[in-house]
């Protein structure tokens, strides 16, 4: 099913170094349009939570220190078909396994210094927009 919403993160690495307004520059061309923005920085605790799901993968602990290690710019994005969209154009996990022009292949450092996150479906799209925006904030007309 197509869907219209996702949520991203610009990360810690991407903010760092001066990259957001190029990301967001590259999201706005490909035609999202920004329903939600805030740059915020999260905890370890915080990190640890977003990322849950990934617990018991080796990197876990290391991913939250990353993502508490500096500001971040989480944003919800509306266009159709908008999560596969995105995750075509953030590109691969892995930089080195991103295509060409990518924000990943462009922009990220590492496997895990990797520019953005993406959501990776419909369901967790919702839930990680909630997770950082009340409904007040979020552009609904
Ligand atoms: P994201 O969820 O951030 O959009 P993704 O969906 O491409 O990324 P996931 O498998 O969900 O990849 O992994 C979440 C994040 O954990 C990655 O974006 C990266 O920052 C980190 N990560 C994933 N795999 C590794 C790894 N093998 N080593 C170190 N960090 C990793
Ligand atoms: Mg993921």
């Amino acid at each position: 099913m197509a869907t219209n919403r996702t949520f991203t993160m610009i990360k810690p690495d991407a903010f760092g170094e001066g990259n957001a307004g190029a990301i967001l520059k590259m999201i706005e061309e490909a035609g999202f349009n920004i329903l939600a923005l805030k740059l915020t920085k999260l905890d370890k605790a915080t990190a640890g939570k977003f990322y849950a799901v990934h617990k018991e993968r080796p990197f876990y602990m290391d991913l939250c220190d990353y993502m508490s290690s500096g500001p971040i710019i989480a944003a919800i994005l509306e266009k159709d078909n908008a999560v596969a969209d995105f995750r075509k154009l953030i590109g691969a996990t892995n930089p080195k396994e991103a295509e060409e022009g990518t924000i990943r292949k462009l922009f990220a450092k590492s496997i895990e210094a990797n520019a953005v996150h993406g959501s990776d479906s419909d369901e967790n799209a919702k839930i990680e927009g909630s997770f950082f925006f009340s409904e007040l904030e979020i552009i609904n007309d």
